[in-house]
């Protein structure tokens, strides 16, 4: 990584920082920018973590996570927060479009940009862009960045925290996106102090008994598998929605149990959020969810997980994705 030195003077002298990330944020999302407030207020800077809607609530025990202003739920405070800051830092997302309106109001306001991220084909929103597709995670990219400012001191055991949160939940659990810096990163936190069995008790231990029975209705009643073509799917309804009082992030993970199945390559999750069909995609191998996602659904994000939203029914999307599967010869190739 390398230092414009007006970015270094905005890192080490107190500015009024607004951090950002996308909508349903993941661990990443939060961790990253949990991490760097953590990082920041080191410096004396005065930051306000912002995201477009809420987070699971799994992450509740992260460090300051209940301060962090939700635009969905605080709009008119945003908005006030958001007037006063002349330093803004984008984490985990790439383009305004997936923050939506808080994208739109951010847009117009005067002010340094810096974005911090790792999916592919960055909008040009942020004056200093640290973007490397290939990072497991926006959190590893935020443990380079401070330690490329040769501020690994400030890697407290709280930020550590933070930043292992982002790699955990990004690398399935170092199952997949892994990198030897990644191992290296973790090592060198731990020595640093990280409660690194803490974390993951934190975020695979704090279910609600209703996480369960959902999964159990997904896998039970709510899946397909589709042999000739690879590929396994599970959707919900509005009215599973209901039964089940799904919130927000309840259904964070259900396409990867997909994955588990020996000849999957692709694993599908399609669900009737309130006004839009969302799409979860993810791949084993060749196989590049990111352009399914781009081509057919508007949609975008990593090649082996990726997500769209969709106007259509439930029905039609589902539909639609089963009449893709043909198309795509890494689906239908015996090995
Ligand atoms: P998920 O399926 O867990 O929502 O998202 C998987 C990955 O795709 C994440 O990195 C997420 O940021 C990205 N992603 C999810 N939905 C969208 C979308 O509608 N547009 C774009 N560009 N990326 C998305
Ligand atoms: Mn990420």
């Amino acid at each position: 990584m390398e230092f414009p030195s007006d970015l270094k003077e905005l890192i080490r002298v107190p500015q009024n920082v607004a951090i950002l990330s996308h909508r349903n944020p993941d661990g990443d999302a939060i961790g990253s920018s949990l991490a760097m407030q953590h990082y920041l207020e080191q410096y004396g800077h005065t930051v306000h973590v912002l995201f477009p809607s809420e987070y699971p609530q799994e992450y509740d025990a992260l460090p300051q996570a209940e301060d962090i202003l939700i635009w969905d739920i605080h709009t008119e405070e945003c908005k006030q927060v958001l007037q006063r800051k002349n330093f803004f830092i984008f984490l985990d997302f790439n383009a305004y479009s997936r923050i939506d309106k808080l994208g739109d109001f951010v847009k117009a306001l005067p002010g340094s940009r810096l974005m911090i991220d790792h999916h592919l084909y960055p909008d040009p929103i942020a004056n200093y862009v640290f973007s490397e597709p290939e990072a497991s995670s926006t959190c590893e990219l935020v443990y380079r960045f401070i330690s490329g400012l040769g501020d690994l001191q400030k890697i407290s055991p709280m930020v550590a925290r933070c930043i292992y949160t982002g790699i955990v939940t990004d690398t399935g659990s170092f199952r997949h996106a892994t990198n030897p810096a990644v191992f290296r990163i973790v090592a060198d936190m731990i020595e640093r102090g990280l409660d690194d069995t803490g974390v993951q008790d934190m975020i695979f231990n704090s279910q609600k008994e209703k996480h369960l029975r959902l999964l159990g209705h997904c896998l039970s009643n709510r899946m397909e598998y589709l042999p000739q073509y690879h590929t396994a799917l599970i959707w919900l309804s509005k009215k599973d929605y209901e039964e089940f009082n799904i919130q927000r992030g309840d259904t964070e993970g259900i396409v990867n149990y997909l994955l588990s199945i020996r000849d999957v390559r692709l694993a599908a999750f399609i669900h009737n959020q309130p006004n839009i069909v969302k799409l979860s995609l993810r791949s084993k191998g060749d196989l590049d969810v990111q352009e399914i996602c781009k081509k057919h659904f508007n949609g975008g994000g990593h090649r082996n997980a990726s997500g769209a939203y969709s106007h259509d029914s439930l029905r039609t999307t589902i539909d639609k994705f089963k009449n893709l599967l043909p198309q795509y010869p890494e689906l239908l190739n015996k090995k």
